[in-house]
């Protein structure tokens, strides 16, 4: 249903008819009244900008421009009342033009476009032209009819009016008219024409494209399609315009540089076609027929050249007609006379209100409108929403495609890509679109077109460098040839590199050839050609052509690697040659061990450093019997377990096996020495090199078999395990050997054990009672402590044992009280035996492990140590000469005499001969008398026996007093060998080289044992003795010094328990 009319004042319709085109529709009444409805206008219409012209009614045509902004200056609607109904329209900026058949009737606009058409317009004179019209165009100046195949163009008469009353020109009158075609372009026939403000353009049956530039009356270009062109349509400034031709094709035609591009998916239906009005936007037109209307992008600038795209359809409602299109919002004329509008699909997002809300695929779609209109900005905004890199990059490269490159440097930026922004950078300011376009396509990947591109830019070079910089030394080649032949050897090289590297080593050779200049510039150039000829000529089987290059050449690298390749062709003589001209020694000799070549081999062999080589040639040594290079092969890589058994088994050289098991402590080495020493039947050898090599318990049954148990229990050292002991301690109980059993039980800590063998052993075996004394102190244990020293006391036994056991016990145990009243024993016995020296040491080592203690000394022991100290004294004075200090350290001893009851006369004797010789006459007599009474006198040795009567016959009192020194403690003066001063009381520690009482400003100590001494008399002592007299330690002077903290000299007691 169209429409419904109410017809008032009528009770009822008669009859109906339509008129033939179903245009008009005739209805009479009852009452007589005939009512003609219009149902359908004429479709006419005509644009200038935004402006349109359309047939309201019959006789009615209304201007108006609904795109303009609302303002003071806005345009109103107009309507124009024609006395005929048109059949055509024109209108241009200032003009109407209305008309019908070959007249035409012309409208100033004038002022009144600005300010409405209120009063109507000024209606100019009409025009008649010689043919019925198709179709008028007009300008600012002319307006130009078609007719039957003609143009007419003319000035419009407003403007010929104003430059005759202005001053005007005289070329007025040519350029008031002019018909087309004009004689140049004569038998062609005008299908279809437009006009802009500069240009009359026209095409033709015969696929004429004419451009009449208006301003200087002539034409300016001229363009030949094959085909007849049927409509065209230009854009407003008429440098980009599609064409329609007989085969229905449509064309986007530059008349700028006669570009034509096929305009795609163009449908043979197509009505007409409208370009973009809207300002910023330049590239879009529309193209309609009946039911679509199709969206175009044309893109002057793209990287794939010009081009022309279909973005997308809008369905046409029926019957309307697109006039206008702007912004992608189209204009439609209705049946009706009414103009709608309709926003097309591909411009949907225009009309969105927000674009808060949507999802990522609604806002993606709308990027895309965006990327295929262009629309960059917009885009921006959609993937900031978007916020993905993904979504960024589409439209950076969407822009640059387009050669848009300021903003895709925006994009990418705002990417952080600052390898893409900085290669753009670089290129922005490129005026050649072609070397732009190159390096664009390049940065796509698109490397052929960028090559095509280059070579058509001003530097077609760059196709050369991009190839070069791919490594697509083939094409790079090719261009070379024709760009830049002096680059051939030098891309030659690289090419042939790459060759080698993929195994095509004939083609590889070739450019290798080609790569040689001989130039000097090129020496190291040419070098790595030549070496690439050498390698692939041994490759290509050229092998004496290879090697002779390499050999001569002075690279080490070179020889290298034609070696290898020799070595994996298995040319063994000539991959040695080259390894060894190259000094690479190793592989050298691995080549030629390969090769069985073994005298050269041999040669080599002092420069090889790989033990595996060296291992190599002494295999085959040893295989060819010359065991002795073999083992000096087998020595140059340090592989000494062969070393060893090549001496043991061929060399009949066991002390250089046995020297280098000792020297390198190799266990396999060991093994094979012990198992040589056994075949010899030197059991005791074998049982050594068994532990050697940690075979214990191989060694331990060889000792057993062979009866060399004590050998093995020698050998088996630190490393031993208890269990290795109890092995042996059990062997040796077996054997009923006590002393080794239980030794062997001792160090497998096994004491009782250990005791109850020692106990077994011989009483006198001092060995046995060593060991059960440190079996006691490491035991600890009460009832086996008990037991050693019954044994000692002879309780066991009957026979009592030598008190230094029971002292040593006592000091095992650490119980130094009972050990100190054994020394004093045991010192006691040695003394009455005349051992005085022993009784010496006995007391001297008691006393220091007490002093270690900090246990009290007792007195006697010091005592006693004191007098056998002065008797040792004498020895060492008289053997010096010193007589006088030996004579008083006789007088000491002689007043102590019955502590040396076995040398009573002999000790007196020494007395009265020293006295005598040091001048202590008195004293001489005083002993000399002592001897002569009746128990002594006669064991007196007959030696002296005269001397000493004639000293008691001839009595000589005169004797010197002794010097005095003062008393450490108080100062008094007292004789020098006294040890109790007379003044204090006091006990003064005697000095252990003089025997006299300390002197507190002359002291020093023994720096073994810290027994005080003077000093003074000590450095003399050391002129010609080296031992202290005391602890018997050897004493190294520069040690001695003088004490100035005489504190712990003097006060020995202090801090001792009691
Ligand atoms: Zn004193
Ligand atoms: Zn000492």
């Amino acid at each position: 249903m169209f429409a419904i009319i109410n017809l008032d004042d009528e009770r009822s319709l008669d009859r109906m008819e339509w008129t033939d085109d179903g245009q008009l529709l005739a209805i009479t009444s009852t009452k007589g009244n005939l009512y003609v409805y219009l149902t359908s206008l004429p479709m006419l219409a005509a644009t200038q900008q935004t402006r349109i012209a359309h047939l309201t009614s019959l006789l009615e045509v209304t201007i108006e421009d609904n795109i303009q902004q609302p303002g003071p200056d806005t345009e109103q609607p107009a309507t124009i009342s024609v006395d005929v109904e048109p059949s055509y329209l024109g209108l241009g900026p200032y003009h109407l033009a209305v008309g019908m058949n070959n007249r035409a009737w012309f409208y100033l606009l004038g002022d009144n476009v600005h300010h409405g058409y209120s009063g109507g317009l000024e209606q100019l004179k009409d025009r008649e032209y010689l043919g019925t019209v198709h179709s008028i165009k007009l300008n600012a100046d002319y307006a130009a009819a078609h007719f039957e195949d003609k143009i007419q163009l003319h000035m419009h008469l407003s403007v010929i009016k104003n430059q005759i009353e202005g001053e005007t020109s005289g070329t007025t009158d040519e350029r008031e008219s002019k018909l087309f075609p004009d004689k140049d372009v004569n038998q062609t026939h005008i299908t279809c024409h437009d006009m802009t403000q500069e240009f009359l353009i026209f095409g033709t049956d015969n696929g004429g494209l004419y451009y009449f530039y208006i301003e200087d009356w002539q034409y300016v270009n001229e363009f030949r399609h094959s085909y007849g062109v049927r409509k065209l349509f230009p854009d407003p400034s008429g440098t980009r315009l599609v064409f329609i031709d007989e085969k229905k094709d449509g064309y986007v035609y530059n008349p700028v540089n006669d570009l034509l591009v096929e305009v795609p998916d163009f449908s043979p239906y197509i009505k007409g076609v409208l370009w973009e009005m809207w300002a910023l936007d330049r590239g879009v037109f529309i193209a309609y027929d009946e039911e679509k209307i199709y969206t175009y992008m044309y893109s002057k600038e793209h990287v794939m050249g010009t081009r022309c795209d279909l973005v997308g359809t809008t369905k046409l409602p029926y019957g309307q007609i697109p006039i206008m299109l702007h912004n992608g919002e189209v204009t439609l004329q209705t049946q009706s006379g009414k103009l709608v509008t309709i926003a097309l699909d591909t411009h949907s997002y225009l009309f969105i209100d927000t674009i808060e809300g949507k999802t990522t695929k609604e806002l993606n779609s709308c990027l895309d409108q965006c990327i295929a209109l262009k629309r960059w900005k917009d885009g921006w905004i959609f993937c900031q929403q978007l916020n993905a890199k993904e979504y960024w990059l589409k439209l950076g490269y969407a822009s640059f495609k387009c050669l848009d490159i300021d903003f895709a440097i925006r994009v990418f930026r705002e990417q952080g890509d600052v390898g893409m922004v900085a290669s753009l950078m670089q290129i922005r300011h490129l005026e050649d679109r072609n070397l732009l376009s190159g390096y664009l396509a390049m940065y796509l990947g698109e490397f052929n077109l960028a090559q095509d591109l280059f070579l058509a830019s001003s530097k077609p070079l760059s196709a050369l460098e991009m190839r070069r910089d791919l490594l697509h030394w083939d094409s790079a080649l090719q261009l070379a040839k024709a760009l830049a032949p002096e680059q051939i050897p030098y891309i030659s090289k690289e090419y042939a590199q790459q060759l080698e590297f993929t195994g095509d080593y004939m083609t590889a050779l070739a450019h290798y050839e080609k790569g040689i200049t001989r130039q000097e510039i090129d020496k190291d150039h040419d070098e790595v050609c030549a070496a690439g000829v050498a390698r692939m000529s041994i490759r290509m089987g050229d092998i004496r052509r290879g090697v002779g290059m390499a050999s001569k050449m002075p690279s080490r690298v070179l020889k290298k690697e034609c070696a290898s390749i020799l070595e994996s062709m298995k040319q063994w003589q000539e991959a040695a040659l080259l390894y060894e001209q190259g000094g690479f020694y190793d592989k050298a000799a691995s080549v030629y061990i390969r090769s069985k070549n073994w005298t050269k081999v041999g040669e080599l062999l002092h420069h090889i450093t790989s033990p595996k080589i060296h291992i190599q040639y002494a295999k085959a040594k040893e295989a060819d019997g010359r065991y002795k290079e073999a083992a000096e092969a087998y020595k140059q890589a340090k592989d000494w377990d062969n070393v060893i058994r090549i001496n043991l088994e061929f060399l009949q050289n066991p002390e250089e096996a046995v020297k280098i098991v000792r020297e390198v402590q190799s266990v396999e080495g060991a093994k094979m020495v012990a198992r040589f020493f056994q075949k010899l039947n030197d059991y005791g050898s074998a049982i050594q090199f068994l532990v050697m090599s940690k075979c214990n318990d191989e060694a331990f049954q060889l000792a057993q078999q062979h009866n060399q148990m004590e050998i093995y229990a020698d050998i088996i050292g630190p490393d031993a395990t208890p269990e290795d002991y109890q092995s042996i301690a059990l062997f040796f109980e077996n054997e009923k050997n006590h002393f080794l059993s239980g030794k062997f039980f001792l160090l497998s800590g096994q004491f009782n054990r250990a005791m109850k063998h020692f106990l077994r052993c011989d009483g006198e075996n001092s060995q046995a009672i060593e060991l059960a004394i440190e079996t006691v102190g490491r035991a600890n244990d009460d009832q086996l402590t008990h037991e050693l020293v019954n044994f000692l006391m002879g309780d066991t036994d009957g026979v009592p044992k030598d008190a230094k056991y029971l002292f040593r016990l006592y000091m095992a145990l650490k119980q130094w009280r009972e050990a100190g009243r054994t020394a004093i024993i045991i010192a006691r016995e040695e003394q009455s035996a005349g051992n005085y020296r022993n009784a010496h040491d006995v007391l001297f080592s008691m006393y220091q492990e007490l002093k270690q203690q900090k246990i009290k000394i007792p007195t006697e022991m010091a005592n006693n140590l004191m007098i056998l100290h002065s008797y040792i004294l004498v020895k060492i004075h008289v053997k010096r000469g010193d007589h006088l200090k030996g004579a008083r350290m006789l007088i000491r001893v002689a007043n102590n005499i019955s502590k040396f009851p076995s040398h009573i006369v002999p000790i007196l004797t020494s007395t009265v001969i020293e006295c005598h010789r040091a001048g202590l006459k008195n004293s001489s007599f005083s002993y000399a008398a002592m001897l002569m009474r009746p128990e002594y006198r006669n064991q007196i040795d007959l030696k002296y026996k005269k001397k000493i009567e004639s000293i008691v016959r001839k009595p000589d009192k005169t004797e010197e007093e002794e010097p005095c020194t003062p008393c450490p403690y108080c100062g008094f003066q007292l004789a020098e060998t006294e040890l109790l001063c007379p003044e204090c009381k006091g006990n003064i520690p005697y000095c252990i080289i003089t025997g006299r009482h300390l002197v507190k400003e002359d002291m020093s100590a023994c720096p073994s044992c810290d027994f005080p001494a003077i000093f003074s008399e000590y450095i003399r002592l050391m002129e010609t003795e080296e031992n202290c007299p005391m602890c018997s330690e050897k004493v190294i002077k520069q040690n001695l010094q003088k004490v100035s903290d005489t504190h712990k000299y003097l006060n020995p007691e202090e801090g001792i328990t009691e």
